[in-house]
């Protein structure tokens, strides 16, 4: 890094070692670099000057031009303050101070013309500025019309770190006679991509000319962020794509053409199909497949994985699907087997609890490869499984999934078997880019036809027997229903008290034997957990109660009602999951959320979201928004938390020029031989830890 770059803020004028200490404690900013990206987060148009008169109740930040009238310290001791009557030459405000009046009195003189400028406050039908800024004229029309406003903290604000001081530092970093940026990128490939250069940007963004020159700078920086973020994955992906070679896929159409003509209850949307093409495009390359399908809940992604297996069992090669639960797992193997059957097609069934001796004849099998497709958990990777030929892997939910064992299922072929991961994590395709950066990319964005919308509604918990006397109706008229409970975690112990003393209330609304209602929960045996999830879907049991262990992939189209407890206590990703479990078949589907009436106002908002809408990307960006990027499953390994600027949400064009552009420079120059200032910024890039599996 370049010697101005990397000085100590403590040998920048206005800083000094007490004030330094500051800024590195609450804004880890070490070094100049540190403090020139450190952005403001909005801007004030001083250029205007507003009158008395023109105040609202929603006025936000303003200035104003006038003079002081009349000073006066009033109350005593701690509940001392300064009120100044300020005039605009046609009404009159008071300014209010209640610190640091000492210093504010013996500044203000009466009569002399100056610029206030703060949010105002509407007191009791009277408007007031309590601390405003203060200037004066000259001062003021000498000043920039743009000025940056920057995040302080707390103990900032108490050390008088604020933003007129950060400004003002900043400016003085700018102004500073070493002031040097390294561009990064060439001339011509800033011209290409409309990036004015970074010594500039750095300016405009601190201290802008006009709106012009802000938006300009931010295209810059974002366009940075988005390159960087997506640099890595990128350069994986082709990477991957020059040495793994794949099974080459050559038998067309067996299997697959006859099920599809014969066995396919329905006709495949438009979505479906086009998903199928690309992932045969892969199959049928002889490069290795490595495929995110993404699809909300209910597009139909088990079908697709079906007629994936059946390419891979039409070109003699095993498959294997591993689902993130066993409940899962159970049911995926009971729906395909279903599938399978009608074209003579071995499958099997594997989890943790698998007794042993059925594990012996499963691997006996697969060995053989009399059986074409195993389903399973975890136990799929953990277990010493030995396949006779795997061309095939396809991992269900891959949210519950990480990476390290993706490689390990994938090393169980021989050759490189083709990877395909589905997922209904509804996340913004630029965001699923970006996390899954180094797959390719399918997404479902079609439900299929004939699906009518889930009502949903919101009822408080005293609402309960009305809810149940609808759920009786429905009964009758033949619909099954799912009652989730949430499982409390305490102290390491799992609790299932709500479960069971619902589940013991139902009995007594729905006796027996009228009426079959089950329990299900994690901590049952597999076979037991195996035949009620089977009486579910065979429309034996009425009502399942359980816990969230339903909550993905699970498929009873017959089932119209999904009733959650205590709903607040759920992230609305999982209610959205939950609430998907309905709604599958051709019948009207309800979903009803219990909650207690006293709602913090996080848990009323995403209860208010499911009711509104259906949609599992609008959901995601409402949950992003409630949570921040932060805490969504696998955005702080991705990187995605050094976005300052850019958002995958509102900035996807700007994503999409960012990943051209890593494209043509790393198909040109892969080792960044002719990029040599990248190459070193990149090496030198704060939190850039992929940089070394990738020079
Ligand atoms: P998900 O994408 O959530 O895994 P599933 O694959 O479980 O969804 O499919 C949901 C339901 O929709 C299943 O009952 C499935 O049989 C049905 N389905 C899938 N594709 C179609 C289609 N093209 N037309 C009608 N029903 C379909
Ligand atoms: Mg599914």
């Amino acid at each position: 890094m370049n010697e101005y770059l990397a000085s100590d803020i403590k040998f920048l004028k206005g800083v000094g070692s007490t004030r330094a200490e500051v800024l590195q404690k609450e804004l880890g900013i070490f070094r100049f670099t540190d403090l020139l990206n450190y952005y403001p987060f909005r801007y004030v148009d001083r250029s205007k000057f507003y009158k008395i008169s023109e105040i609202e109740s929603d006025t936000s930040y303003i200035q104003l031009k006038g003079t002081i009238k009349h000073i006066e310290e009033v109350g005593a001791l701690k509940k001392k303050r300064l009120v100044a009557t300020f005039s605009d030459g046609q009404q009159e405000i008071e300014l209010l101070w209640f610190k640091g009046t000492n210093w504010i009195k013996n500044t203000l003189k009466i009569n002399e013309e100056i610029v206030i400028f703060g949010k105002p406050n509407h007191y009791k039908g009277s408007i007031n500025f309590s601390h405003p800024e203060l200037d004066t004229l000259q001062n003021r029309l000498n000043s920039a019309p743009l000025e940056a406003v920057y995040h302080t903290t707390e103990m900032m604000k108490t050390r008088r770190i604020e933003t007129k001081v950060i400004r003002q530092i900043i400016k003085n970093a700018l102004n500073h006679e070493r002031y040097s940026i390294p561009e990064i990128f060439t001339d011509e490939f800033c011209k290409k991509y409309k990036l004015i250069p970074r010594n500039k940007a750095f300016q405009y963004i601190h201290q802008p000319p006009s709106q012009r020159h802000i938006e300009a700078a931010q295209y810059r920086f974002k366009f940075e962020e988005l390159f960087f973020l997506q640099f890595p994955f990128i350069r994986k992906k082709m990477i991957r794509k020059e040495v793994n070679h794949g099974i080459k896929f050559t038998t067309n159409n067996t299997s697959y053409a006859h099920f599809i003509n014969q066995h396919l209850a329905f006709k495949l949307t438009n979505a479906q199909e086009k998903v199928l093409e690309e992932i045969s495009s892969d199959l049928y390359s002889g490069k290795q497949m490595n495929r995110l399908l993404q699809g909300d809940v209910g597009s139909g992604k088990t079908i697709v994985a079906f007629l994936t297996v059946l390419r891979a069992i039409d070109n003699n090669y095993q498959a294997s699907l591993m689902a993130p639960t066993e409940i899962l797992a159970i049911q995926h193997y009971i729906g395909l087997k279903e599938l399978a059957d009608k074209i003579n097609i071995q499958i099997g069934l594997l989890t943790g609890s698998t007794p042993k001796k059925e594990r012996i004849e499963l691997h006996k099998k697969l060995l053989s490869g009399d059986i074409k497709l195993l389903i399973g958990t975890h136990a799929l990777i953990e277990d010493t499984l030995a396949f006779n030929n795997l061309g095939l892997v396809i991992i269900d939910e891959q949210h519950r999934f990480g990476v390290a064992q993706r490689a390990k299922l994938q090393s169980k072929g021989i050759q490189n078997p083709h990877v395909l991961v589905m997922t209904a994590t509804p996340i913004p395709r630029t965001l699923a880019m970006s996390m899954y950066g180094d797959l390719d990319y399918s997404v479902i964005d079609e439900m299929p036809a004939g699906r009518k919308p889930i009502k949903t509604v919101h009822r408080f918990g005293f609402a309960r027997e009305k809810v149940l006397d609808f759920v009786k109706e429905q009964i009758i008229k033949g619909r099954q229903a799912y009652i989730v409970y949430p499982l409390i975690e305490e102290s390491e112990k799992l609790h299932y008290k709500d479960l069971n003393n619902g589940y013991d209330e139902l009995l007594l609304s729905f006796p027996r034997p009228t009426y079959q209602v089950e329990m299900l929960h994690g901590k049952m045996k597999p076979s037991d957990k195996e035949a009620k999830m089977k009486d579910f879907a065979d429309g034996k049991t009425h009502i399942l109660v359980s816990t969230t262990v339903i909550e993905v992939g699970i498929n009873v189209p017959n089932a119209s009602i999904m009733i959650i407890e205590s709903a607040e206590k759920f992230g609305l990703s999982q209610l959205h999951q939950l609430r998907g479990r309905v709604g599958r078949g051709d019948e009207q589907s309800y979903c009803i959320l219990l909650s207690s009436k006293k709602l913090s106002s996080n848990a009323r908002t995403r209860l208010q979201a499911m009711v509104q809408t259906s949609s599992g990307f609008e959901l995601s960006e409402i949950d992003m928004q409630l949570r921040g990027f932060g805490d969504i499953a696998g955005t702080r390994q991705s990187g995605l938390d050094q976005l300052k600027l850019a958002s995958l949400n509102t900035d996807s064009t700007i994503a999409e020029k960012a990943r051209e552009a890593v494209i043509e420079i790393l198909s040109e120059d892969s080792k960044l031989l002719n990029h040599q200032n990248l190459y070193v910024f990149m090496r030198e890039k704060q939190g850039y830890t992929d940089w070394e599996n990738i020079a």
